[in-house]
């Protein structure tokens, strides 16, 4: 390629890093990014500038405007991890992090990073204390289980009790629950890496009793029962119900482990959700053991949960895998935190932020897309429509997958192309606090249950990022 004598020259005089690192505007940088990092981004910003100089698309370059390029590489450096406006219209979004946690779990994970904690540590007798002795009541009293123990997440629950229970033995399922949750947790392969030898009973849409009972012998570990949390089965079904398996179950001398997944503690119908059975029907109906996660409709952290006899959770805690899955102390205080919330059911809906939204009305939701509609319009100017619309939210995380929550949302239509959409949709994942909606027929749908009415002008400042 042709390079122009006097853009040759321009290469030459780029300046020295050390020379745009002497300017007095570099300080402040310095002192915001440190040394190594401001040293990188001007290194970076001469990368850029001869780029462009060998390119022809810059003539010449001064130790000023390299240190302002520098600048914005060092500001738009944001963090990975940074918070986001989930609308999306799923409630339990499992790419966006799940339940957002109660206050009160968040201060009490706070404590416990800021404090040392008595985690392991018995404070009335000054002798060593046990883990899971701070959640053991509190899980015990919610649930009716007799023990309670809790690791890292749901698929650790069931790993631990599948490798506790049927390490080279047989666990049955039935054929019509050998569920894939996302892509990483198929429970063949969950089972398979515990060390259980799966044994499928009955076929995709009719299990009966006679078929677990055919397959039970003496290398039989124990029986799980999952609950297809992320789909039906309809139409011409059979599946038997926990209690029968239960009973089966027992009289073969084995545990039935039943799966719940989301596992909710409380009824759900009360906040005009469907009826899911809860954790506490689960342990009722003779489940020796129950798994269930924490970040699901329950509200809390990430964590897994196991309820059941004493016995067989004895033998899980002796398992020395449950050593590698084990929660650590912050999380422990979250979870604590987010339990005893449901010791006062009446004030649920207001503390805990996953139900505070699944409760939210269409009309609440309706008034705050009215409110902030003009708002919206008037910082896409006249290269988009805002109209306010209706939709359907959707829980989440595989809990009750069939029913949609009736909402409201902003609508936004370009009035050129498709391509400026989908452009807005791009830009607005780079926002300060990215804006993540769902374009759906030729409109990017932004769904307001989960934007808190105390975020609105959080939410339109945040807009105004955008150039
Ligand atoms: C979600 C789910 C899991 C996995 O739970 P995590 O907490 O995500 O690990 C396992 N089984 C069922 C039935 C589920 O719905």
């Amino acid at each position: 390629m042709d390079i122009a004598g006097s853009d040759l020259g321009a290469l030459r005089h780029l300046p020295a890093v050390a020379t745009v690192l002497g300017l007095a505007d570099a300080a402040p940088l310095l002192e915001a990014h440190g040394r190594i990092a401001t040293t990188q981004a001007i290194r970076e910003a001469l990368d850029q500038a001869r780029d462009a100089l060998r390119a022809g698309t810059a003539s010449a370059t001064d130790a000023a405007s390299v240190l302002r390029t520098a600048q914005r590489l060092l500001e738009t450096h944001q963090p990975a991890l940074r918070p986001v406006f989930n609308l999306t219209g799923t409630v339990l979004h499992t790419n966006l992090g799940r339940a957002l946690l109660a206050e009160a779990a968040v201060a009490a994970a706070t404590e416990a990073m800021r404090h040392p904690v008595a985690l392991e540590f018995d404070l009335d007798d000054g002798g060593r204390g046990e883990r899971d002795d701070h959640l053991r009541a509190l899980l015990c009293e919610l649930t009716g289980a007799e023990d309670a123990t809790v690791v890292n997440n749901n698929a650790a629950a069931v790993l631990l009790c599948l490798n506790t229970f049927a390490l080279g033995r047989g666990a049955i399922v039935s054929r019509g629950e050998l569920i894939e949750i996302g892509g990483a947790f198929r429970m063949p392969d969950i089972m398979t890496r515990a060390g259980a030898h799966m044994v499928e009973v009955g076929t995709t849409n009719r299990t009966h009793a006679a078929d677990y009972q055919k397959a039970i012998d003496e290398r039989t570990g124990l029986i799980l029962k999952v609950h297809t949390s992320n789909y039906r089965i309809q139409g011409f079904t059979a599946e038997v119900g926990a209690r029968d398996l239960a009973t089966l179950a027992s009289a073969a001398g084995i545990p039935l482990l039943n799966d719940l997944g989301s596992g909710s503690l409380v009824d759900l119908s009360a906040y005009g959700l469907a009826r899911e059975a809860t954790v506490r029907e689960a342990v009722t109906e003779g489940a020796h053991l129950v798994t269930f996660s924490g970040d699901k409709l329950l509200g809390g952290p990430q964590a897994g949960f196991i309820v059941g006899s004493r016995e067989l959770i004895a033998a899980i805690n002796r398992n020395p895998l449950k050593r590698a899955l084990r929660v650590d102390k912050i999380r422990l205080a979250a979870i604590e935190a987010t339990l005893q919330l449901y010791r006062d059911p009446d004030r649920l809906a207001a503390r805990l932020p996953t139900l505070r939204y699944l409760a939210r009305s269409r009309d609440a939701i309706a008034a705050q897309a009215a409110r902030l509609r003009d708002d919206v319009a008037l910082r896409l100017g006249d290269a988009f429509r805002v109209d306010t619309g209706e939709c359907a939210s959707q829980v989440g995380s595989g809990a009750l997958p069939l029913d949609t929550l009736p909402s409201a949302c902003l609508l936004i239509r370009s009035t050129g192309s498709q391509r400026a959409l989908d452009d807005l949709a791009t830009a607005w994942r780079a926002l300060p606090r990215p804006v993540i909606g769902r374009i759906t027929e030729g409109a990017l749908q932004l769904d307001l249950r989960c934007l808190d009415e105390a975020d609105e002008a959080l939410f339109v400042a945040n807009l105004s990022a955008h150039a």
